[in-house]
């Protein structure tokens, strides 16, 4: 397929966002805002590096890739409005799975109402999809890691260590004796990000979020990071799916804590504003589990303290727990 049928076959006739003043078919997209804060993110996934052929059909990778955008928007409480793709093709690709990648994008998009305004087609020699997101927050109400205090509670979304349990199906040799698991594979392949928990947090003054993209030892780090304070959770207060259960407990414990891409939302809150995290919670029927709290004594750059077993542990964001 030549570059322009292939363009023509991947706009869409009309847009949703009232906004959008030019959206594909000339040099650059044009929107107009007049009273929110725009919010703009961009990742680049690789085949081979990021997603494999072997484990995912095209249209999961779209899928995924355009979520995994999305959960940014989440994460900093925004309403994700337009994406553009620029994308690397290389020629064992089928017109056919390319024609699926998109739909799969277009099958999360729709859920947010979101529109195709642009991107980029090339030929190279790996397939590279490169997702640029937009979104849109009432002004000031950006919400950033930074802004957690001392004495928050600490929560997160959903539960944890469901889409690294799935990969690790996906990828399991005859002999790890893993159980197949819809439940897991599709939390792996078909993430969701948590946009309309993060949007009815809206009327909160203060609140930092995370995605959980890497695992939560990761992002309670990037946030203690950014707030210069420290995080403690408990090991036994992880919502867990009962569907991990056919692991050992240490497979449990390492998918929960190290593994990625669950796309849950990790944050904090003062504590006379957890009731209506719950309420937005239910609102948007979404699970949310109080984990731990936030704390100011920084010590010997420890930064994330996990109890488990009657013990306090450092937890070190590149995979493993140390005594103190
Ligand atoms: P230019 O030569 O000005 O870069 P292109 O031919 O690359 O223009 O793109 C023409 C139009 O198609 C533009 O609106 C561009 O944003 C859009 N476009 C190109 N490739 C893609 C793609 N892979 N996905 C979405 N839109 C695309
Ligand atoms: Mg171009």
């Amino acid at each position: 397929m030549d570059e322009f049928k292939f363009i023509d076959s991947i706009k869409q006739s009309t847009y949703k966002q009232s906004s959008i003043v030019k959206g594909i078919g000339d040099d650059a997209a044009v929107f107009r805002q007049n009273y929110q804060d725009v919010v703009t993110a961009v990742d680049t996934f690789v085949e081979n590096v990021h997603f494999s052929r072997e484990t995912m059909d095209p249209y999961h990778v779209g899928y995924r890739v355009l979520a995994t955008n999305i959960s940014d928007m989440a994460a900093m409480g925004a309403t994700p409005t337009y994406y553009m793709i620029s994308i690397v093709i290389p020629e064992d690709w089928s017109d056919k799975e390319l024609q699926e990648i998109y739909q799969g994008m277009k099958a999360v998009a729709s859920n947010y109402r979101m529109d195709l305004i642009g991107g980029d087609t090339v030929a190279g020699s790996e397939l590279v999809v490169s997702v640029t997101i937009m979104g849109i927050v009432e002004k000031g109400k950006a919400r950033y890691r930074s802004d957690m205090k001392e004495n928050d509670i600490l929560f997160v979304t959903g539960t944890l260590g469901d889409a690294a349990a799935g990969l690790y199906i996906l990828t399991a040799k005859e002999l790890d004796k893993v159980k197949t698991d819809k439940y897991l594979i599709d939390r792996h392949r078909l993430p969701t990000p948590r946009v309309t928990f993060a949007e009815a947090l809206g009327e909160l003054d203060r609140v930092a979020l995370n995605d959980i993209s890497d695992g939560i030892a990761s992002e309670a780090n990037e946030l203690a990071v950014a707030s210069n304070l420290t995080v403690h959770f408990d090991l036994l207060k992880l919502p867990k799916h009962n569907d991990l259960k056919q692991f050992t407990s240490e497979q449990q414990r390492n998918f929960q804590l190290f593994g990625g891409e669950d796309f849950e939302l990790i944050g904090s809150v003062p504590e006379k504003d957890w009731n209506k995290v719950q309420d937005a919670a239910k609102k948007t029927n979404t699970e949310v589990t109080q984990i731990g709290f936030v704390s100011d004594e920084v010590s010997n750059n420890d930064l994330v303290f996990i109890h488990e077993g009657g013990e306090k542990k450092v937890l070190i964001k590149g995979g493993y727990t140390h005594g103190r």
